[in-house]
């Protein structure tokens, strides 16, 4: 597990998906041990992110898709909830709405990126319209197929302006979505998650691998890297994501600033008001 990076997809790669194990575990001692952790990483991360936040200079922004009971949602509760929420915007991406749909594909995604010092989850991103878009036909493939080049030039000039881009596909078995599906029937507090369209989808799973796959080989880049994540163990998936937001938010060597004003002379200022005013209640 310390070698998180492994699940990077290295730039100009194809992973295949098949021959990557959704349970994998590999490296890590059990879940208990899993959570300690991942409580450990916590604590920094929301020390990073406060030094993110002070340095006020560069960002970061994280994408997080999977398919349906992927766990999107688990990790942003369970690692990226240990993250200040002052500093710190989840974003959900569904079908888009009317205004939305007006306009190009990644004008809803532009207008929500983190402004400098601040962290964006998207939960779903634009990757959707290389995916359901692609998956259900949306758009014709001329049209989906040039997004890719898109989505890269975007995220360069994301990259330029001190936007530092994670972006996460949670890769689940079959199996365990049925699993989950499952779960969600018999647990009356996991219900109202279920919606007509989840086991439709189901359907179109190796069109979503496929569709995954080419989003994967074409939009990792170093400077946006994508990693898989194997997600059907839960506490694997969140040690998975929080060692290499960690390792990320180290490797930028986050300092807090110099302060901006001249603290000799406010500090003489407040002794002098101390002093008058201490002379006073004599
Ligand atoms: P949950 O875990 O609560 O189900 P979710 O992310 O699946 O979360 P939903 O509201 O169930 O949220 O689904 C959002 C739906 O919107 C998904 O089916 C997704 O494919 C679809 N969607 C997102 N972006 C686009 C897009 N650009 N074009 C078409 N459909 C999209
Ligand atoms: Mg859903």
């Amino acid at each position: 597990m310390d070698d998180c990076h492994r699940y990077r997809v290295e730039p100009g790669s194809r992973p295949r998906l098949a021959d990557l194990d959704p349970a994998e575990h590999e490296g890590a001692t059990g879940k208990r041990e899993a959570k300690a952790r991942i409580e450990a990483t916590g604590r920094r991360l929301r020390e990073l992110q406060y030094l993110l936040y002070a340095e006020n200079r560069r960002s970061l922004l994280v994408c997080l898709q999977a398919l349906d009971a992927g766990g999107k949602d688990g990790t942003i509760r369970h690692v990226l909830g240990y993250m200040n929420p002052q500093g710190c915007r989840v974003h959900a991406f569904r079908v888009p709405n009317e205004e939305e749909a007006a306009r190009d594909f990644l004008w809803r995604v532009h207008r929500r990126t983190p402004r400098r010092g601040e962290v964006a989850i998207f939960n779903r991103s634009h990757y959707e319209d290389v995916l359901v878009a692609r998956v259900h036909g949306l758009v014709p493939k001329a049209v989906w197929s040039r997004r890719y080049a898109a989505i890269n030039e975007f995220e360069r000039l994301l990259h330029e302006n001190g936007t530092h881009i994670l972006k996460f596909f949670l890769h689940i078995s079959k199996e365990e979505q049925l699993r989950r599906f499952r779960k969600r029937l018999e647990d009356p507090g996991r219900q109202w998650k279920i919606s007509e369209a989840d086991y439709e989808e189901r359907r179109y799973w190796d069109d979503y691998q496929l569709a995954y796959e080419d989003a994967l080989h074409h939009c990792s880049t170093a400077h946006a890297p994508w990693y898989v994540i194997p997600a059907d163990h839960k506490w694997y998936r969140n040690l998975a994501v929080s060692q290499i937001l960690l390792q990320t938010l180290e490797g930028l060597q986050l300092q807090l600033p110099p302060p901006r004003v001249d603290l000799e002379a406010i500090r003489r200022r407040y002794h002098r008001e101390l002093a008058d005013k201490d002379g006073r209640e004599d």
